[in-house]
């Protein structure tokens, strides 16, 4: 592969035939991004189709006006969408012939179907509170952003891939968002989610950062049992299918979620599988918690959870970013599934998001990795899972479906 492979989908395909075709297409698209044509976006019904807007970081060309939030490939391969300037290259979404297509260079590849909306989503809460803005909904899962708001940035230290709080400011001017959303108000759309039979099989939160409290993260994790404890009104079971993604917390802290809160897996996400990098893209998380340290409290947390319950996002092809990162990518894949193994020694996942470098951000205008790497990344990630029996199931492609390599657990 050498120092950055240049190899074509299709020539990509052809030497790694045991791929799924579908979720490499897919991982493509994240790495390139995609553009709508205005015939089709003129087939958007909003009563019906599912519109982005409530993401937590921004779009690819900064815009933040109503376009899908996703489609469906045929084989119900979800893919999240981030709309990108057609001079970069992405794929593109047309109308052709009365059917929604994805194309490259106009040769067509395959048809798509836009995301279909929940029926709560244009409801309001008795406080008010347009519930799509509450709660979002991800392929199968609910999905909601208590804290808007990463206190990283504070101090200039925000993950340097990462746009939270200049999207934030964009869609508190835009649209009607709240920073923090009240447990109220959470519980009022779960419920009214639920009477949609059949539609979700799981909850999951996330949120920007927060380092205050007596220990540090209390605050953050004081605010997510308030919210956890407002979803639970809603089940019965001690335990309801869920995943909170949330800063690596000590020992007591993520002791006290999993005994007052009915969350059932956990992610904390360390980012890059590098110390030296990450402490270069992660310097707030670098400063208050350390590398090391994220990876211990990883390790604690299956003590705390349970094995197949706790799992770590990194966002690849960062750590091939210029200049601190590796120039060559078989060198960065070796040094990152090493540390992948390590963990999942351990019991813990690792799952990659393809790095999207976004406008609003420090490492924006740069190039995420070649289509051949994240290949070979998310077939590791799947082989290191098999290799120690770790089952993903709480970040799979019907959960989330922003992960390539767990979304090969479907197939193997
Ligand atoms: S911790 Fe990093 S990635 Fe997460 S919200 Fe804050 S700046 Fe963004």
């Amino acid at each position: 592969m050498g120092a950055r492979s240049t190899l074509s989908f299709e020539e990509t395909a052809a030497k790694y035939p045991e791929f799924p075709r579908l979720v490499m297409l897919k991982t493509d698209i994240h790495r390139r991004g995609v553009y709508y044509t205005p015939n089709a976006l003129s087939v958007v019904d909003e009563t019906r189709h599912q519109l982005g807007g409530t993401h937590i970081f921004g779009t690819r060309d900064g815009k933040l006006t109503k376009r899908p939030e996703a489609f469906v490939l045929r084989d119900g391969t979800s893919v999240l969408s981030t709309p990108t300037p057609l001079e970069n290259n992405p794929y593109v979404v047309d109308l052709i012939d009365g059917k929604l297509v994805l194309t490259d260079n106009e040769h067509i590849l395959e048809e798509v179907f836009y995301w279909e909306k929940p029926d709560y989503y244009d409801k309001r809460t008795s406080s008010g509170a347009l519930m799509q803005n509450i709660v979002g909904a991800r392929s199968q899962r609910l999905y909601l952003v208590p804290n808007r708001y990463c206190h990283f940035w504070n101090d200039d230290m925000g993950c340097k891939f990462c746009d939270i709080v200049n999207n934030l400011k964009q869609q508190r001017n835009e649209i009607e968002m709240q920073t923090r959303i009240k447990p109220k108000d959470v519980a009022e759309t779960i419920k009214e989610a639920l009477k949609e039979k059949g539609r979700f099989s799981a909850i999951c939160l996330t949120s920007g950062s927060d380092f205050h409290g007596e220990t540090p993260f209390d605050k953050e994790i004081d605010y997510y049992v308030e919210i956890l404890e407002a979803i639970g009104e809603n089940f019965t079971a001690k335990k309801f299918p869920s995943q909170l993604i949330c800063t690596a917390v000590t020992k007591e802290q993520l002791k006290r979620l999993h005994d007052k809160t009915g969350i059932s897996s956990l992610t904390m996400d360390i980012e890059v599988l590098n110390e030296d990098i990450f402490n270069t893209v992660c310097p707030g998380k670098a400063k208050w918690i350390s590398y090391q340290e994220w990876k211990k409290r990883l390790i604690d947390a299956v003590e705390i959870f349970g094995e197949n319950r706790v799992n770590t996002g990194i966002v690849s092809g960062v750590e091939l970013a210029e200049p601190f990162g590796f120039k060559d990518e078989d060198e960065a894949l070796k040094a990152v599934l090493k540390e992948a193994d390590e963990l999942a020694s351990y019991g813990v996942s690792t799952v990659n998001m393809v790095w999207v470098p976004r406008p609003n951000t420090y490492l924006a205008n740069q190039k995420n990795a070649s289509l051949e790497y994240y290949v070979k990344l998310a077939w590791g990630l799947q082989e290191i899972r098999a290799k120690h029996n770790l089952k993903i199931d709480f970040d799979d492609y019907r959960r989330c479906g922003n992960h390539p390599d767990s979304d090969l657990a479907r197939a193997f």
